[in-house]
């Protein structure tokens, strides 16, 4: 095999944690000729550069994809739509265009009408993160041993899929091919419900918090802050997963929709399944569930999937 970079020139769109980590790792395995950024942000911009995350910073989005051959949004996927129409008429013909999009029917339905002939759109995620957002977050290990999901529309150019595949595992990511619809329904159950639940019980407990505070005012016997204070138990993973970029948050569960609130509803049903288990004294529907999802704890860890630096979008980081 040839050593030289798989790309001339990749374009990164959105430098936050996710499109400098991928200019971090394409740099650090010598994928590209040359990388060039944009940022629609002016600090941001200029913060990357002060890095040296990438070999050229472009005010205009235009100008940083023209002549690349392997263009990535890295944007909340809210603004795919906006960022593909304001690249389409300067994209290389040949071009492969792709996204890190935590959901992949809406940025296909956003992008895909603004697609030129010749222009490959080959959409991804890749399902490794942190709770962090900006440039300084980004780093070149981010996609290691981590799954990247490639979800190429029906008719896609195949050596643009394979250019795309042997990115992205030279970038030491395990490469999963899928359809958009099921990666959505996939990545509702495993991580968007996930966060979900842990914006809701962060919000919960601090609005019990706010009632303690009055309490202890009123008779002096609550200690104010527990709910920070005795965080250890269980709730400190909650906050950390609830610390996550709004923005992104916001567009994924509005562009979602349907197979977040499907499982949101399956959610509920078993909930409710539980808390009559709680209320009947049932100590064996407790301990069975209990017992059942502690294996499937054991898979996560057999699957390789419960290391170091871990996807906050199943709630496993440690960092
Ligand atoms: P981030 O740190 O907030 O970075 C996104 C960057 O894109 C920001 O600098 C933002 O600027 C910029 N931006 C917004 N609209 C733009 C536009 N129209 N043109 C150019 N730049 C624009 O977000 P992230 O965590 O890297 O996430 C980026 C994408 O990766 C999202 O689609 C997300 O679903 C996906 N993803 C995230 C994770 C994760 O754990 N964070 C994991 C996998 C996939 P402003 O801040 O000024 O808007």
């Amino acid at each position: 095999m040839s050593d030289a970079p798989q790309f001339e020139r990749v374009a990164i769109i959105g430098i936050g944690l996710i499109g400098s980590s991928l200019a971090h790792a394409t740099r650090a395995n010598g994928l590209a000729r040359h990388i060039a950024g944009h940022d629609s942000d002016p600090d941001i911009r200029r913060r990357s550069e002060a890095l040296g995350l990438v070999d050229s910073m472009h005010d205009d989005v235009g100008d940083a994809v023209a002549g690349a051959d392997l263009v990535i949004a890295a944007t909340p996927v809210g603004a795919c739509g906006a960022v593909a129409l304001a690249i389409r008429d300067h994209l290389a013909p040949g071009a492969i265009v792709t996204d890190v999009g935590s959901v992949k029917g809406a940025v296909i339905d956003a992008m895909a009408p603004h697609m030129p002939e010749g222009v490959h759109l080959v959409p991804g995620h890749p399902v490794a993160g942190t709770e962090h957002s900006g440039p300084e977050a980004g780093f070149a290990e981010l996609f290691r041993d981590r799954f990247a999901i490639l979800t190429p529309p029906p008719g896609a150019n195949e050596d643009a899929v394979a250019r795309l595949v042997a990115f992205w595992r030279a970038l030491g990511s395990d490469v999963e091919i899928m359809d958009a619809e099921h990666h959505d329904r996939v990545l509702a159950i495993t991580s968007h419900l996930p966060h979900l639940i842990a914006y809701t019980i962060v919000e919960t407990a601090s609005d019990l918090e706010t009632e303690l505070e009055a309490k202890s005012r009123d008779d002096d016997v609550v200690t104010t802050r527990e709910v920070i204070k005795y965080s250890a138990g269980g709730f400190r993973d909650f906050t950390r997963i609830a610390a996550s970029d709004p923005t992104m948050w916001r567009d994924v569960f509005l562009l979602n929709k349907d197979a977040v609130l499907e499982m949101l509803g399956r959610f509920t049903e078993d909930l409710t399944a539980l808390q009559r288990a709680i209320r009947h004294d049932d100590g064996d529907a407790l301990f069975e569930l209990f017992t059942r999802t502690r294996a499937i704890r054991r898979g996560v860890i057999e699957a390789g999937q419960a290391g170091r630096f871990q996807y906050t979008e199943n709630g496993d980081s440690d960092d």
